[in-house]
């Protein structure tokens, strides 16, 4: 189970980046089946949240191995819920598909994070960001050329960079269905605590 780390009062999903976790390399990572990636130091809870920068292989993890992104555990047999800025798009073989890069997370943990993030909040009034219940997904990685990895991790070699899910089934759903209530307006400094049903 992983431990629920907190950055002041806001909790600080298990994927984001820490500032003691330095050191970009290439390794075999055991989150992208033993291949060559681009991997960084793991030193969780070290330093300060970086929020917006995932950890390469926790990034990986969640996602090959079916976590959620802000609590890390497991999302087996649970309502899958994706926030994610990806549009549908044709896939010849099997219609349409959502390619993401945010991993998905447990409902309640999905509520956190809106009550949380003012540029979730911001990105939902927009019409920017899609709240989904995903039936059906899969794994896939992005493989880096030479000249990005050099870049990053200072080895010229191709390597496994971020996973991505692809959405293969899904359905449309609204703040008021993931919040219970609509959004407060801008500038509400807190979003009322929900209980969550089973
Ligand atoms: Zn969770």
């Amino acid at each position: 189970m992983a431990e629920h780390l907190f950055f002041g009062k806001v909790p600080v999903p298990y994927t984001v980046s820490w500032s003691g976790e330095e050191g970009m390399h290439v390794a075999p990572c055991r989150h992208a089946a033993g291949r060559r990636a681009i991997c960084q130091g793991v030193a969780r809870g070290e330093g300060r949240p970086l929020f917006g920068k995932p950890h390469a292989q926790r990034q990986r993890e969640v996602i090959a191995e079916g976590l959620c992104d802000l609590c890390g555990n497991s999302l087996r047999n649970r309502t899958k819920v994706s926030l994610s800025h990806a549009r549908p798009r044709a896939n010849g073989a099997t219609g349409l598909n959502i390619l993401q890069v945010e991993p998905l997370l447990h409902k309640e943990c999905a509520q956190i994070s809106v009550r949380h993030c003012p540029s979730l909040r911001r990105d939902i009034r927009a019409g920017s960001l899609n709240i989904r219940i995903v039936t059906r997904h899969q794994a896939q990685f992005a493989i880096m050329d030479e000249i990005y990895t050099k870049q990053v991790a200072g080895a010229a070699v191709r390597a496994i960079g971020h996973a991505k899910v692809e959405l293969l089934a899904w359905k449309d759903q609204t703040i008021e269905w993931l919040l219970g209530q609509p959004l407060p307006p801008e500038g509400a400094s807190s979003i009322a605590e929900i209980s969550n049903e089973h």
